[in-house]
């Protein structure tokens, strides 16, 4: 079964080779305070400023999980509290988080079809982060480069965190735009699950040392400390990585993939737009996400479709949450090949 589910989602078809080798190779087996580790995290720390263009003075760090990683940024780096624009599940999740640790947390929910009124935005003093869902799965929208770029402007002495654990890997990020950024690596890197990566600029570094936070088992200084010398606090999920540096070494530079996921999904929204019942359920293309789409249609259409294209070996991803009935998603995630997404095109072009 081929599957669209925007994530756990497709993982590379080369995946069975690697595995095998990752046996072969003894890196199964590997000690994460040997040079053979450090040097596997090195390499695939470079391989990120190489095909995604992480900043030279950006850490990438491993985590397990984007969940994970809501934690550690308030445990770890905000001072007093953060402040989240959101619009969908995931966002809402993030901000509860947050507001467990600091319940001094703000927020501002916007509609799926509202893009952030940066002019209009009042922030205040008291908060000293800015919380940014750039691809919000549950829905398939997505803020901008353009957007951070005005909230940078507007809130130089803030830092900025990014979610991009659905488009990291399959857009093109600005990463000097923020200071925070993180994802899985069951989204966009076509990988199993169980990894996190958090990607951490020069400002956020400094406000965690400033911090002083340790003593938890994720506390960040405690993993910074460790990750000066490529190591990690505690033993990582070392084939989880070993598999990420082997797809980055395959994918090309991430400009070429943005755009021809862009292009892709031009060509879904097209069939989509052109079937008698089936909707965009972002109607403004300027919050829309370009690696998740999210369909609408009447219940009982949305269930047909879901159901037929089992029957023709590919499984859509299900609404999230409240959408769940009327709206079915489609990961457009560079492990899914164009012919693979030709046949979807195909099949849901009878409807
Ligand atoms: C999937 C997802 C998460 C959660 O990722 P986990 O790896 O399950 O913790 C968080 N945010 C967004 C936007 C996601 O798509």
């Amino acid at each position: 079964m081929l599957t669209f589910a925007a994530g756990p989602s497709k993982v590379y078809d080369t995946l069975p080779q690697y595995l095998a080798e990752a046996y072969s190779q003894g890196i199964l087996s590997a000690n994460h305070r040997s040079a053979s580790f450090m040097n596997l995290y090195q390499e695939t720390e470079r391989l990120m400023r190489e095909k995604l263009h992480v900043p030279e003075d950006y850490k990438l760090l491993f985590t397990s999980s984007a969940t994970e990683n809501w934690e550690i940024i308030s445990q770890s780096i905000v001072h007093r509290a953060s402040f989240h624009l959101y619009s969908g599940s995931f966002g809402k999740k993030w901000i509860e988080f947050a507001k467990y640790i600091l319940p001094g947390t703000g927020g501002l929910k916007m509609a799926a079809d509202e893009v952030i009124d940066v002019a209009g935005l009042d922030i205040a003093e008291e908060f000293d982060l800015i919380a940014i869902t750039q691809n919000e799965t549950s829905n398939a929208t997505q803020v901008g480069m353009e957007y951070l770029e005005q909230i940078r402007e507007k809130y130089p002495e803030k830092l900025i965190a990014v979610d991009t654990t659905s488009s990291m890997g399959g857009i093109h990020l600005n990463f000097e735009l923020g200071d925070i950024w993180y994802a899985s690596v069951q989204k966009c890197f076509g990988l199993p699950a169980g990894l996190g990566l958090l990607i951490l600029g020069p400002r956020a570094i400094a406000q965690t040392q400033q911090k002083g936070e340790r003593g938890r088992y994720n506390s960040l200084n405690f993993m910074l400390e460790n990750a000066a010398t490529f190591q990690t606090h505690y033993t990582p999920n070392v084939l989880g990585i070993y598999l990420l540096n082997r797809v980055l070494h395959d994918i090309p530079e991430i400009q070429h993939t943005d755009k021809s996921l862009r292009e892709r999904m031009l060509k879904l929204e097209t069939c989509i737009a052109q079937t008698s019942s089936l909707r965009l359920l972002v109607a403004n293309e300027k919050s829309r996400s370009t690696t998740v789409l999210g369909v609408s249609g009447p219940e009982e259409l949305i269930s047909r479709v879901k159901k037929e294209a089992e029957k023709a070996g590919m499984q859509l991803g299900s609404g999230y949450g409240p959408l769940k009935p009327t709206s079915f998603r489609i990961a457009n995630f560079p492990a899914i090949t164009d012919a693979e997404m030709d046949k979807l095109i195909g099949f849901l072009a009878n409807y």
